[in-house]
């Protein structure tokens, strides 16, 4: 499928990641938004960038730097950025009235063989495609954030998403190198976010019965289950740590489990104003002042471009 179009709906940073991992396994990249200022920028950026990458020898791809950006252009006409287009990925900002407008815009000028995923983090595809011609053609693919070192991608269905859709989008997705995961049905959260918030109500908790500080919360993720879990998942983890395997796992410690799971207590309210947020802001700056987030995203980001260079090598 290399060489064919591809259409990036909105030039912010995921847009831009997402123009650079296609763009690294050589398809031809059109990246649209609604300022014509934006695209100028987003351009001017993505040649700034994948020239830093290709400097520090962590380029994707076989394709020099400039081969890759000279597969990228930009447009301000949507009716141009659908035309011949095999995929196109959604990356506007998270409001869920801009993508029903979007969407119910893109479906007057979608040709048959596209399929339109969206990036969205929070939004099931069915709340902003049912009522849509071409909605059978649409699911989202959700990334997390730095796509271009982190290679999971969520791909959704909504009920009426057709299958092939769905089978294209994650043969195009191990196209680029990503890892993508398949829901066989849209839930609240997807899956990234159910867990995620799982480990964040259970720290909260923690933190707020005064068991464990902040920096010590982090780090039994950091320093040790993360550890594991950046190889191999919580069932595999369980399947290997009993002589017989998960079902003798479960046997042996599923007790403990469940008397465990029945001390968790009530949903944190970690909406509002609480004492709790305002210790765990206190604590997290004293961590990482505020002025120094960028420097801290930074060394994030290093690690993991370290991180994913490892595992490939696995
Ligand atoms: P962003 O604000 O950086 O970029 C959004 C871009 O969309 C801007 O360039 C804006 O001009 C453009 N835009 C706004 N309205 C538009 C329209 N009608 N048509 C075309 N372009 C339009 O946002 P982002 O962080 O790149 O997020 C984009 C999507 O990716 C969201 O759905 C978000 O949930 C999802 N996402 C974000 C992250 C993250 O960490 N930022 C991670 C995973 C998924």
């Amino acid at each position: 499928m290399s060489g064919q179009k591809i259409g990036i709906v909105g030039s912010g940073l995921i847009g831009r990641a997402w123009a650079m991992l296609f763009a690294s396994a050589g398809y031809r990249v059109q990246l649209y938004d609604i300022l014509e200022s934006q695209v100028t920028t987003a351009l001017a950026e993505l040649r700034k960038e994948l020239q830093q990458l290709e400097s520090k020898g962590r380029l994707r791809g076989e394709l020099s730097a400039e081969r890759q950006y000279a597969l990228i252009s930009g447009c301000i006409q949507l009716e141009q950025l659908v035309q011949d287009a095999l995929h196109i990925q959604e990356c506007v900002p998270e409001q869920l009235e801009l993508k029903r407008s979007l969407y119910a815009q893109l479906d007057e000028l979608l040709e048959p063989q596209t399929v339109v995923a969206s990036s969205t983090s929070t939004f099931m595809p069915s709340l902003y495609t049912e009522p849509l011609k071409r909605r059978s053609q649409m699911l989202v693919a959700h990334p997390l954030n730095p796509p271009y070192f982190i290679p999971l991608v969520e791909l959704v269905p909504a009920p009426w998403t057709n299958t092939e859709a769905v089978e294209r989008t994650r043969t195009l997705m191990l196209a680029l190198g990503q890892r993508p995961v398949v829901l066989k049905r849209e839930i609240q959260g997807f899956a990234t976010n159910r867990i995620q918030y799982a480990i964040l109500n259970e720290v909260w908790r923690l933190v707020a019965a005064g068991i464990i500080s902040v920096a010590d919360a982090d780090r039994v993720l950091s320093d040790g289950l993360g550890m594991r879990y950046a190889l191999m998942g919580s069932l595999e983890t369980a399947h290997l740590n009993a002589p017989g395997g998960v079902s003798d796992y479960f046997q042996r410690f599923g007790g403990e489990i469940a008397a465990v799971s029945a001390t968790y207590g009530p949903t944190p309210n970690v909406c509002a104003e609480s004492e709790t947020l305002a210790e765990i802001a206190r604590q997290c700056e004293q961590l990482v002042p505020l002025e120094a987030l960028g420097q801290r995203r930074a060394a994030r980001d290093e690690f993991l471009t370290r991180l994913s260079e490892l595992k490939r090598q696995l």
